[in-house]
């Protein structure tokens, strides 16, 4: 519904948190550890590669490639329940980490309040699709990822 109240899920992990500010400024940033170099997602406190604990919030390329399409039908979370059906993409960075996003032409993200149309689901990514992936607030001003397809 076009009108609804309803808001996505706002919670995140201490850590998953941090990532609020750059999602304002629409910078996409990720962990990076100092000493191997490698981005780190989901947020930890040590790297996930070479277990050093120095991470550092750095600006991360936003191209990849979709790994896997998910389009929900069904939803417990109201928000969701309303816009069905729903585009997950996973992702796989070309800096390594694979992240979920939600696909650019949802409602509420690219343009808040409409109701998505059958004709742009089949627009979205698909898997083995190249996208660039952005950073950003959604309706909850919660961060989320985003994946734009690449022309
Ligand atoms: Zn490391």
């Amino acid at each position: 519904m076009a009108d609804s109240k309803q808001m996505p899920p706002a919670k995140r992990t201490n850590l998953g948190a941090q990532l609020k500010p750059f999602a304002e400024q629409g910078e996409l940033r990720l962990q990076q550890c100092l000493s191997c170099q490698q981005f780190v997602y989901p947020p930890r406190e040590v790297c996930g590669h070479c277990l050093s604990g120095e991470l550092s919030w750095e600006a991360c390329p936003a191209e990849g490639q979709v790994l896997a399409r998910v389009d929900l039908h069904n939803s417990f979370e109201p928000f969701y329940a309303e816009q069905l059906p729903w585009v997950l993409l996973s992702v796989k960075l070309d800096a390594g980490p694979v992240v979920y996003a939600h696909s650019s032409s949802h409602a509420g993200l690219e343009d808040s309040g409409l109701e998505v149309e059958a004709l742009e689901i089949e627009s979205k990514a698909n898997s083995g699709d190249r996208v660039t992936l952005s950073l950003q607030l959604d309706e909850a001003e919660a961060p989320v990822f985003v994946a734009q397809p690449l022309k």
